[in-house]
């Protein structure tokens, strides 16, 4: 099977790291400093390997594999081989981390009565061994692997070696989770001048010489380093003597001469003779495999996708099926469903009388399945049927690969199709009506990442651009991007790390541009169709991609696209909508996606599941407005200084106000700010009509309002403002800073200095909701007190709100319902919390401090040292991102019992980052906190994440 085509499947579970700081950093880019917002999380590793570097090394090994080593490691009791035909297993789908998906799927395949070609998986467990083993094959495993040989030789009927009765086969790599196209494989394995000499007698000279020239170009290739293009120059010479085009049109005769030449490369690169001993040669792909394992490239796909805890790659042994006999064979890829757009309809790919690579060689276009029901309409037949006994089997869309040899069909491999967010909430809300699946279960089938795709952008208004189209693709990945042209994936690296949003353009993607592909904001290749491989790594990251656009001409050395007349230079501005294929040239507005339909009725039934509730971080009544959209059940956390910025005459009053020297010129800008807060707190309250909205008093250090490129500009103003001296405002603006201000005046310490500061922010909030409450709306403020430390800090600013409450309550002869609480942030808040939830109604744990504070890591620098951490398994998270559930989560789980044994009725919590992360989601759901409260983007993923710890 082509690479391409094995590569249908990508893990979509990719988790992007990235994503909260990306939306925070778009959202607020110019509000940047007051945001706190940490540095972009750097991608974990990255060297990207290029092929010519693995084969460089795999050359200076082969030496070294020719000759084999003896085995230092003791036998083993464990079974390491588990053998698999039609109707008989050792192994079954439950067995992944032993036999990786691949292994384990054939194992249950085979014993639910499919046809599969027989053979036998060897484990991780014995992977892992080879590893530790200093790369040798553990002792006893050698001898595990001829037994099961001889039974897939009893089986077929046929033997490794032997010409008159050819068995050959097929040596696949396979882990427990999903790495396309990262680790090796061998196909054709066994062939040497007399078995081909056997096979050609059987089955024709052609087939068997071409499948012996195959056979020696990928062995060479991926076992001892031999670059590929060695093989192919040959062919492109040999093709140009006989003056033809397409390898189809080589004759047995020249498919023989070039074996010889193939055999000749050998030597040439290497300085060795072709193995021709099979077991020599599956020895030596076996152990390719287990090695592909620790290859750069497979680190650094397992890095960005954060796959830890493997045990290695088990491979998989199983005898050959030919789709290239002949018009009655052929080979194809389907999902059961459409992956897409989750449509019930199968979905795929067949080429008749070939081999994957074909495909990949680009010499044939895949036809759709119907070109196989016209032609083997038995094989078709029984493949539908085997798509029903599959999905009422695994109750889910399955991804197969299958061949047919003569007309019988064979079954490949199947596993659980990856879809995209669309497809994976039509498809659960569909099953659950077809009565295959209920909704429980229908819930644990989305992934939260896939809601993560469903709320990306798209354009604003596609007729608009319509002018602007330079070419159209395959629409492979639904969703929209806008980013400037970069054409290759260490670019598109660096130029994420800068910040920027990059488009990578290429003319086809591979394995080895993961990095740069995971970068970019979306991807377009000249090459490739649905199937192809940039197309399917795009769909498993939600990642807007358009391919095959062959409009497009990619030149890499110029750094140019060139589209008929028009030519597109590398940092140039393009927009990709991924699911009509179009390119259009220039920036194209974006907009927020609408939650309807199946999602609608999918997120019901999360919702009746979740019992942790889910709130949202909003700061303006539009955010709110969204917040609510996405499901929202309230505010968990207004942060009270973005409302500042809003406009230049808030950020002047605000300024005025830092600048003040007595509590009269204090209270004089502060009553300034208090009109433009009560409104901003009355949109809230209307949006969040009937919901609790928690409001937190200021927090952040003052001097963050005086940004220092702008101190020039600013200066200026406030000398005109206030009548001070430039001088004068430059001493008090020193004075303001700080060496730690993390750690300094900041958070309630700010309310208790300036009580005139707090007193008008509570003043704003309740005119606000005695106001919005006499309109009818229904308001539940609750006032959240910062960075609490001390029960005594929590006291005096609870008595200051509730004195104004007073006041404000007799100033407009009414009263409301309210609570004031407190974030939990400092690790002694956590500490002494009993003592706090005497004087605090609820507690919200800021993890964003709770963390900077625990690990003594700053938040702003984190991005420092963190990368370094990241990929020397110092850390395995970034704690900012995904919560550090040993440490930080001890402190909350500790805090919200002591909270509780002091305060029954306590409400609890959380507003960090970690709201809208699906682990950490779960996590707060089983410590027993009432709800988390997130970005309004990340409620879905949060509502879903609780569904799915519930279930
Ligand atoms: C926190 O610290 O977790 C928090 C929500 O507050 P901020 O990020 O504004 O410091
Ligand atoms: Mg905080």
């Amino acid at each position: 099977m082509s690479s391409v085509w094995k590569d249908m499947v990508i893990r979509s579970t990719a988790n992007d790291v990235c994503t909260t700081r990306l939306i925070l950093k778009e959202k607020f880019s110019d509000q940047i400093g007051i945001l706190r917002a940490q540095p972009l999380c750097t991608r974990r590793g990255s060297t990207v390997c290029r092929g010519s570097r693995i084969r460089a090394h795999r050359r200076m090994e082969a030496q070294a594999i020719l000759s084999p080593v003896s085995d230092p490691t003791p036998a083993t009791d464990k079974k390491r081989v588990f053998t698999f035909g039609k109707g008989r297993t050792e192994g079954n789908k439950g067995m992944k981390s032993l036999l990786g998906g691949k292994g384990a799927n054939l194992a249950e395949m085979a014993s639910i009565g499919l046809s599969v070609p027989p053979g036998f998986t060897i484990s991780t467990e014995a992977c892992q061994e080879y590893q530790q083993n200093g790369k040798h094959l553990p002792q006893g495993l050698w001898e595990e692997i001829l037994e099961g040989l001889k039974i897939v030789e009893t089986d077929m009927g046929a033997f490794l070696g032997d010409p008159s009765k050819p068995l050959l086969l097929s040596v696949r790599s396979g882990a427990a989770i999903s790495m396309p196209g990262m680790m090796d494989t061998v196909l054709n394995l066994g062939l040497n001048d007399e078995v081909a000499a056997g096979l050609a007698s059987k089955s024709g000279e052609r087939f068997a010489y071409d499948s012996y020239r195959r056979f020696l170009d990928m062995f060479g290739d991926v076992v001892l380093g031999i670059s590929h293009s060695k093989f192919e120059e040959k062919l492109e010479k040999m093709k140009q003597r006989k003056g033809i085009k397409l390898d189809m049109e080589l004759t047995a005769s020249d498919l023989k001469e070039l074996v010889e030449e193939y055999k000749d490369v050998y030597v040439q690169v290497i300085g060795e003779k072709f193995p021709s001993d099979p077991k020599k040669q599956l020895e030596l792909a076996i152990k390719a495999v287990f090695d592909s394992w620790d290859s750069p490239r497979a680190k650094k796909y397992r890095s960005i996708n954060n796959i830890t805890g493997l045990k290695g790659t088990a491979v998989n042994i199983q005898s050959m099926v030919f789709g290239n006999m002949g018009n009655t064979s052929g080979t194809g890829v389907l999902f059961t469903r459409n992956p897409s757009t989750g449509e019930k309809k199968l979905y795929g790919e067949f080429l008749i009388n070939a081999q994957g690579e074909d495909v990949v060689a680009g010499i044939r276009t895949p036809e759709d399945l119907d070109t196989m029901k016209k032609c083997m309409p038995k094989a078709y037949k029984e493949l539908v049927e085997n798509c029903e006994i599959l999905e009422a089997h695994y109750k889910d869309m399955m991804d197969i690969e299958f061949t047919v040899q003569e007309e019988r069909l064979w079954m490949l491999q199947c596993r659980a199709g990856k879809r995209t967010g669309k497809g994976a909430v039509k498809i659960a809300v569909d099953m659950v009506n077809e009565g295959l699946i209920n909704s429980h279960t229908a819930v644990k089938m989305v992934e939260p990442q896939h809601l993560d795709q469903l709320l990306h952008p798209q354009f604003e208004d596609p007729s608009s651009y319509k002018d602007s189209v330079i070419a159209k693709g395959l629409p492979a990945s639904p969703g929209a991007a806008v980013g400037q042209v970069v054409f290759d994936a260490d670019n598109a690296e660096a130029w994420h790390a800068q910040g920027k949003s990059c488009i990578l353009v290429r003319t086809e993607t591979s394995p080895e541009d993961v990095g740069g592909m995971h970068a970019a904001v979306g991807i377009l290749t000249a090459r490739g169709g649905m199937t192809s491989h940039a197309a399917v790594v795009a769909r498993g990251w939600g990642k807007c991609c358009v391919s095959g656009c062959s409009e497009i001409r990619v030149n890499d050395s110029e750094k140019v696209v060139v589209i008929g007349e028009k030519v597109i230079q590398e940092g140039d501005w393009i927009s990709l909508n991924g699911s009509t294929g179009e390119v259009i040239l220039g920036k194209q507005p974006l907009v927020p996606p609408a939650m309807t339909g199946e999602l609608e009725i999918f997120m019901s039934w999360a919702d009746n599941i979740r019992r942790i509730k889910v709130m949202a971080n909003a700061d303006t009544p539009d955010d709110a407005l969204a917040a609510r959209k996405n499901g929202a059940q309230g505010i968990g956390l207004c942060r009270t200084e973005h409302m500042f910025f809003a406009s230049d005459e808030r950020i002047k009053a605000v300024r005025k106000m830092i600048m003040a020297v007595t509590t009269e010129q204090r209270k004089a800008a502060l009553d300034l700010l208090l009109p433009y807060q009560r409104s901003d707190f009355e949109g809230i309250f209307r949006a969040m009509d009937g919901l609790p909205v928690t409001i937190r008093l200021l927090d952040p250090p003052l001097h963050e309002f005086l940004p220092e490129g702008e101190i020039d500009e600013i200066v200026e103003g406030l000398t005109a403002d206030t009548g001070m001296s430039a001088d004068e405002v430059h001493s008090r603006i020193e004075k303001l800073s700080e060496v730690n201000p993390m750690l300094g005046f900041r958070g309630c310490r700010l309310g208790i200095s300036y009580p005139e500061l707090t007193e008008m922010q509570v003043r704003a909030i309740f005119q606000a909701a005695i106001s919005l409450t006499n309109q009818g709306i229904k308001v539940f403020p609750e006032i959240m007190v910062p960075l609490i430390g001390t029960p005594e800090e929590l006291s005096h600013q609870v008595s200051l709100v509730r004195g104004v409450a007073k006041k404000v309550f007799s100033e407009w002869g009414t009263t409301l319902t309210y609570k004031v609480g407190t974030m939990i942030e400092i690790p002694r808040a956590a500490l002494v919390a009993d003592e706090i939830a005497k004087e605090a109604e609820f507690f919200s744990f800021g993890t964003n401090d709770l963390t900077q504070m625990t690990f003594g890591y700053s938040r702003d620098d984190v991005g420092k040292f963190l990368p370094i951490y990241l990929s020397q398994g110092i850390l395995q998270n970034d704690p900012f991102e995904v919560l550090d559930q040993r440490g930080v989560g001890q402190l909350i789980k500790m805090a919200t019992e002591s909270g509780r044994a002091a305060r029954p009725s306590l409400k609890v919590g959380i507003c960090g980052e970690h709201g809208g992360e699906p682990s950490s989601v779960a996590f707060f759901a089983k410590a027993g906190l009432d709800y988390v409260s997130c970005s309004p983007f990340r409620v879905p993923i949060a509502r879903l994440a609780a569904a799915q710890v519930a279930v």
